[in-house]
């Protein structure tokens, strides 16, 4: 089952002597389940695809669809709508609020989102034993390690069921050994949940760990061996 889905995506910024052609006609597909990895060079763009995949940005042509919806014909409004209501997003920092614990951490955004304490709580505890971070629910993040902190931001993002969950870097910041601990968490994560996982990474080792690693060349999206 297709999650996320371009189809013949072109996104240019300027004009003139001033264009930059960023993605022609690019396609890619993520299923359900399924963890690719974007390895590319500074420039290549990589946040503008992660941009358009989380409808942060319209493409000037081509269809970008997430679990079945077309979005090229929806308002801002119903793409904000389907924004959050589908997909997560995983930062390079990990942008945890430092008053609060991993687990209000984790619960805040289903609260937001209308669940009662309890429902919010007991998602909360479920997504930190996935990621192997349960025993830090009462921390707060100043209290945790760089990795423990990762996979709370990583909860967080997944605490309302994104099926699309997008991450730029989400290991840039931490030591190699760390890196693996919290990617293969991640996978484990995409795997148990069915998401689709698009991941930006310049680490080439975290890379062979996806099921598929996809680059960028001449405004495609091409597979990639490494
Ligand atoms: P990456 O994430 O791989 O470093 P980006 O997607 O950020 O690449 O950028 C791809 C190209 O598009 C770069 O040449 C960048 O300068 C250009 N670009 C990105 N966003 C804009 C923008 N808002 N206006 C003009 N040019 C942009
Ligand atoms: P702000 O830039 O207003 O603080 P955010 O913190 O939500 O907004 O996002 C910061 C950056 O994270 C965005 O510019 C974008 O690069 C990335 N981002 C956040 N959410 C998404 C998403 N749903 N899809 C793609 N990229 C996202």
């Amino acid at each position: 089952e297709a999650h996320l889905v371009l189809r013949d995506v072109h996104r240019h910024y300027g004009e003139g002597d001033k264009l930059v052609r960023v993605l022609e006609a690019a396609n890619l597909t993520v299923l359900s389940g399924e963890l690719v990895a974007l390895v590319a060079p500074s420039g290549a763009g990589k946040s503008t695809l992660l941009h358009l995949s989380g409808l942060l940005e319209s493409p000037q042509s081509g269809e970008i669809e997430i679990i079945g919806t077309k979005t090229s014909k929806l308002g801002d409004r119903g793409r904000t709508q389907l924004r959050r209501s589908t997909v997560g997003y995983v930062y390079q920092f990990h942008h945890l609020l430092p008053e609060f614990t991993a687990l209000e951490n984790v619960s805040m955004p289903q609260l937001i989102a209308g669940k009662s304490q309890q429902e919010a709580d007991i998602r909360s505890l479920e997504l930190l034993e996935i990621l192997g971070v349960a025993p830090r629910a009462s921390h707060r993040p100043a209290e945790l390690s760089g990795g423990e902190q990762q996979r709370i931001a990583i909860a967080r993002a997944a605490a309302n069921r994104p099926r699309v969950i997008l991450a730029d870097e989400p290991t840039g910041n931490l030591d190699p050994e760390t890196s693996d601990l919290v990617f293969e968490a991640l996978k484990t994560l995409i795997k148990e949940e069915g998401a689709a996982a698009l991941i930006a990474t310049h680490n080439h080792d975290l890379a062979r760990r996806a099921d598929r690693i996809v680059t960028l060349k001449g405004g495609l999206v091409v597979d990639h061996d490494l």
